[in-house]
């Protein structure tokens, strides 16, 4: 979406609200393209003497496959959108992610969302901070039972089996 500025680049104070809905099932996160819904922003651009502050919040539901244990789960994120829309980019800007230019009066919405999401954005997926995974050795996911691997034996305990046995 292309937001008009034009009412307010030249009015500080002034103020212009924005609601983006934008599709970034492409984006693709290691084997999978976790974004198969909309991903959704709203928010504010004000004119902070003379400066385009724009803050609003990223939302989106994500279906990806967690990375250890391997099952697909669900969960909502939210980032926070904190970025400054210039009319010129000087060039020692081009390195800082929070700054974009305009074309025009207009400013690339779904550019910025775009940019700050893939920022913001996790690279590892994991159903839950404590996802057990799975066991190496018998592959049980550890999240739902037990390790079926068998047990080695203590050798302290197979000395005393063998005086036992004697
Ligand atoms: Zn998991
Ligand atoms: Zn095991």
């Amino acid at each position: 979406m292309l937001l008009d500025l034009s009412k307010i680049v030249d009015m500080p104070g002034a103020s212009v609200d924005f609601s983006v809905s934008l599709d970034l099932s492409d984006l693709q996160f290691g084997s999978c393209a976790p974004l198969k819904e909309p991903v959704t922003c709203s928010g504010t651009v004000r004119n902070t003497a003379g400066v385009l502050m724009t803050k609003g919040t990223i939302h989106a539901h994500l279906n990806a496959v967690c990375d250890r244990c391997g099952e697909d789960f669900e969960d909502d994120l939210t980032y926070p959108l904190d970025v400054v829309l210039v009319t010129e980019l000087a060039d020692e800007d081009h390195e800082d992610e929070g700054i974009f230019p305009l074309t025009g009066n207009f400013a690339d919405m779904d550019e910025v969302i775009r940019t700050v999401f893939i920022l913001n954005m996790d690279t590892k997926f994991l159903c839950s901070d404590d996802c057990l995974g799975l066991c190496c050795g018998c592959g049980v996911n550890l999240n739902h039972g037990q390790c079926r691997c068998k047990k080695e034996i203590d050798p302290r305990f197979a000395a005393l089996q063998q005086l036992l046995n004697q």
